[in-house]
């Protein structure tokens, strides 16, 4: 079932259809009467009056006023007609006067009643969780080794998770079904039991009739003891000693990826209940949607909403949807955006030739909420994925170094506007090159994805974290000044050099040193890097393993 709210704001939409139809009509008549007299009226009037038939016609599809919609196809069709039929004034008018007719029907107690109906009978699948506003996520441990407990616990609150130990089954029964974690990780073995621990699994997923995110931990590696987890729908499997970092990994992996920033769709439609229908239907699906009534309006929409895809009525006014789409993509930022046709146009030769405008796909109106919703998600996602390849690096996923600068150069445009307060924090390992050549490459690979992580874990998504090369980060830490900077790269710094990396057998530890500078105090990126670099560079030379603030002003 649709949800009140949808459904509500639904009613709503198709009242206002019907309010605002009479005048709607009452003009067409008169725009009628009038391009009757002479030829120059009839040329000049004749695209407004095909358009009020067919945007009638789609809306009152879409919105489930199938009357309605056949009464304008039937007066589309006339005016389409190279010959008009002897008779085509009077048709018209009746048909004019059928559709008053049906409008009032609608107004009427019964009409309300029916059109209630049709909103009830919109489904739509739930919409998927893609909005978490946090990274940090809720772990319970459940494990009564106190060594192991309590390394573990360290390490998961590095990563910025929330944990909550317990040292015995029943307490953690209870408290997940009080409190759902986002992830469990288990021990097999209590007193009580050598599968104490994945039974107590077991129960609770029977119980709540869902499987929990979960990670075993086990003193045995045997075939019987992973089937067991395996049967109680665990998603990971350790042999103690586990190493906190492998955990930290497979724990990302469980947890659904709250990445994912939701979709962003910039609707363009005249018919303003058309395109808030069809943006209800994608803000069901978690997708955000901005509405533009005008294709003119188009350019300065792009460029402060910034969608994924653009979804573009055909027949407007002013501009055609074909004309839109030749306008964005004469563009070479908007080159790659995804743009897909709804319409009312049935005609293939039709739909074909507006295609050639470069868009992806051509979806008649009405449309089912599913198909919309998978067409957006589709051709959206795609273009993301595009997207990241060329401005992310492959290792860490982080910014890659002329993305981290383009965002950072905008970032500062944005808050001289606004008078903000950002903080530029250069970060660097520390002896990265002696870790190569004790541990090896890989240990050294590991060390940064490890730093990368933290770094995305411990920082807002609206901050910019770049890898600006090597073992060399750079973050823009928003709405900071630059003492509250130090302060939490400080925190991190300190968490940071308590994380045990292994290589083989032995086991080490690193650390990194950072400089800060403060804008405006430092008014330009270039200014800021220089500051920033200056720092680093002080706090290599003092002994690493510390941040260093540069407090000083620009004298350039
Ligand atoms: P300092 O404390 O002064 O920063 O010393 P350092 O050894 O960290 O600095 P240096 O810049 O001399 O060495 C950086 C090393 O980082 C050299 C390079 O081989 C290594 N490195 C750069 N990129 C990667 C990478 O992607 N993976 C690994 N494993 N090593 C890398
Ligand atoms: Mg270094
Ligand atoms: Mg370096």
């Amino acid at each position: 079932m649709a949800d009140a709210t949808l459904q509500e704001k639904l009613a709503g939409l198709r009242q206002r259809f019907i309010d605002q139809l009479p005048a709607r009509v009452a003009h067409t008549r008169e725009q009628w009467a009038q391009s009757q007299t002479d030829s120059a009226s009839e040329a000049r009037l004749a695209p407004e009056l095909h358009r009020f038939f067919h945007s009638l016609k789609g809306t009152g599809r879409t919105l489930g006023f199938e009357r309605v919609a056949r009464l304008a196809e039937q007066a589309e069709s006339l005016l389409n007609q190279s010959t008009p039929p002897h008779d085509v004034e009077l048709r018209i008018s009746q048909l004019l006067a059928q559709i008053e007719l049906e409008q009032q029907r609608l107004a009427s107690v019964k009409g309300q009643r029916q059109a209630l109906k049709a909103i009830q009978s919109v489904e739509f699948t739930p919409a998927p969780q893609v909005l978490r506003s946090k990274r940090q996520r809720l772990i319970y441990l459940c494990d009564d080794e106190p060594e192991q407990v309590s390394q573990l616990v360290h390490h998961l609150r590095c990563f910025g998770h929330e944990v909550v130990h317990f040292a015995e089954t029943e307490a953690f029964f209870n408290a997940v079904l009080s409190r759902r974690p986002d992830a469990v990780v288990m021990d097999v073995h209590f007193p009580q039991g050598d599968t104490a621990g994945t039974e107590t699994l077991t129960s609770l997923n029977r119980l709540t009739g869902e499987s929990l995110p979960s990670i075993v931990l086990s003193a045995h590696g045997d075939f019987h003891s992973r089937l067991s987890a395996v049967r109680a729908g665990c998603n990971g499997y350790f042999t103690k000693p586990v190493k906190p970092l492998d955990l930290m990994l497979a724990i990302d992996e469980v947890t659904t990826p709250v990445e994912e920033e939701p979709l962003r769709v910039l609707i363009v439609d005249d018919e303003p209940e058309v395109a808030a229908y069809h943006a209800l239907l994608l803000e069901q699906a978690g997708i955000i949607v901005e509405q533009v009534y005008h294709p003119a309006e188009v350019l300065g929409a792009m460029a402060s909403f910034v969608p994924d895809l653009l979804l573009t009525d055909v027949y407007m006014p002013v501009c055609s949807g074909e004309e839109l789409a030749s306008i964005i993509r004469q563009q070479p930022e908007y080159v790659g955006l995804p743009i897909i046709y709804l319409s009312s146009e049935t005609d293939s030769r039709k739909q074909l030739s507006a295609m050639a405008a470069g868009v992806e796909a051509f979806i008649t109106k009405p449309v089912e909420p599913e198909e919309l919703v998978s067409a957006v998600r589709l051709r959206a996602e795609r273009l993301r994925l595009l997207r990241s390849l060329m401005t992310r690096d492959s290792m860490t996923g982080l910014y890659n170094h002329s993305t981290t600068t383009d965002l950072i150069n905008k970032a500062l445009v944005q808050a001289d506007r606004d008078d903000a307060e950002h903080a530029l924090v250069m970060l660097d390992i520390d002896h990265f090159k002696a870790v190569n050549d004790t541990h090896g490459h890989l240990a050294g690979d590991q060390v940064i994805i490890t730093l990368a992580r933290l770094l995305k874990s411990r920082f807002r998504t609206s901050d910019i974290i770049g890898r600006y090369g090597g073992e060399e980060f750079v973050l823009l830490l928003k709405n900071l000044d630059g003492e509250r900077a130090m302060t939490l790269v400080d925190e991190l710094r300190e968490d940071f050099s308590q994380v045990d990396f292994h290589a083989g057998s032995t086991h080490f530890r690193c650390t990194f040193s950072a400089g800060i500078s403060a804008f405006p105090l430092q008014p330009s990126t270039e200014a800021l890097r220089l500051a920033a670099d200056q720092a680093l560079y002080r706090a290599k030379h003092q002994g690493r393993n510390q941040v260093v603030l540069n407090r000083e002003v620009d004298d350039e």
